[in-house]
């Protein structure tokens, strides 16, 4: 049984999906949740669920595209609950479409949110660690990080990019008792989907995802790596639906 008792976890998109089951999830088991997104009443309606369950959570709306949000965000949970145990860069869009699209701003917006707000997500937590001896980097990339698919180039290069940058830290880091996780889902049932505009990809992505399973599978594997012992690295978890290939 994984041990989350009394661990602080700090969750960027928290509002829906993979971030709130998780949150609720390692809430449950006795951890206390700091929630960030931009959607603030959802968070605020979670906290309420998670503190009527007899949960701790705390809520802060944060845009991971500005640097600061995700200062103002990790600090929340040093501020609420005396440190932070993990940071989970979950927060992510997934606008696909074919490159001859050339719908740009959307490209940027990819990056932005995907790479760029994991990158600021580390750079707010890791001074933490380092003085506090300890920390757990938990960033969510896809199946897409290992493959690449057809209208989904700019997605693809963005959770490659996860992967790489989480291995690259786990390697700086390890010896500072610092852990890293990469978590790669598959087809999963979440709000993800919305972000596609280009309506040709947006309804091949729905018939795709009638093989979608619940993000509480996600959330388990989640808390899987955040619960073992402090000498023991879970350094990628790759989740599926059995019958995707
Ligand atoms: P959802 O759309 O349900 O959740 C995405 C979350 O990201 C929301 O809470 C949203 O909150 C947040 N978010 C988006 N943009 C920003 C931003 N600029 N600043 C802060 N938060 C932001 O999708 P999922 O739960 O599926 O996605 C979670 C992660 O899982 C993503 O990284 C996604 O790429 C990954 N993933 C999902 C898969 C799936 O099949 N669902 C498969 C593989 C990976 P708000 O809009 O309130 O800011």
């Amino acid at each position: 049984m994984a041990d989350i008792q009394g661990k602080v976890v700090v969750i960027t998109g928290a509002s829906s999906g993979i971030g709130a089951t998780t949150a609720k999830a390692l809430a449950k088991q006795g951890a206390a949740v700091v929630l960030g997104a931009r959607r603030k009443d959802r968070l605020d309606t979670l906290v309420k669920e998670i503190e009527a369950d007899g949960g701790r959570a705390v809520a802060v709306a944060c845009d991971v595209t500005k640097r600061g949000d995700l200062v103002v965000l990790v600090e929340a949970g040093v501020k609420a609950f005396g440190k932070v145990d993990v940071l989970l860069n979950n927060a992510g869009i997934m606008p696909l479409s074919p490159m001859s699209e050339l719908r740009v701003e959307e490209w940027d917006e990819t990056i932005d949110v995907n790479v760029k707000g994991v990158l600021y997500g580390i750079a707010a937590a890791l001074p933490i660690f380092e003085k506090q001896g300890s920390g757990h980097f938990i960033n969510v990339s896809s199946v897409a990080g290992i493959r690449t698919f057809p209208s989904a180039a700019v997605y693809c290069g963005s959770k490659w990019a996860v992967g790489a940058i989480t291995e690259t830290l786990r390697q700086e880091v390890a010896a500072k008792n610092i852990r890293t996780t990469v978590i790669l889902p598959g087809a999963i049932s979440t709000e993800l989907g919305n972000s596609i505009h280009h309506q040709e990809t947006a309804e091949a992505l729905a018939g795709f995802l009638t093989i979608a399973v619940s993000p509480q599978c996600i959330a388990d594997a989640i808390a899987f790596a955040i619960g073992q012992p402090a000498n023991v690295g879970v350094h990628e978890i790759v989740v599926r639906p059995s019958v995707q290939t």
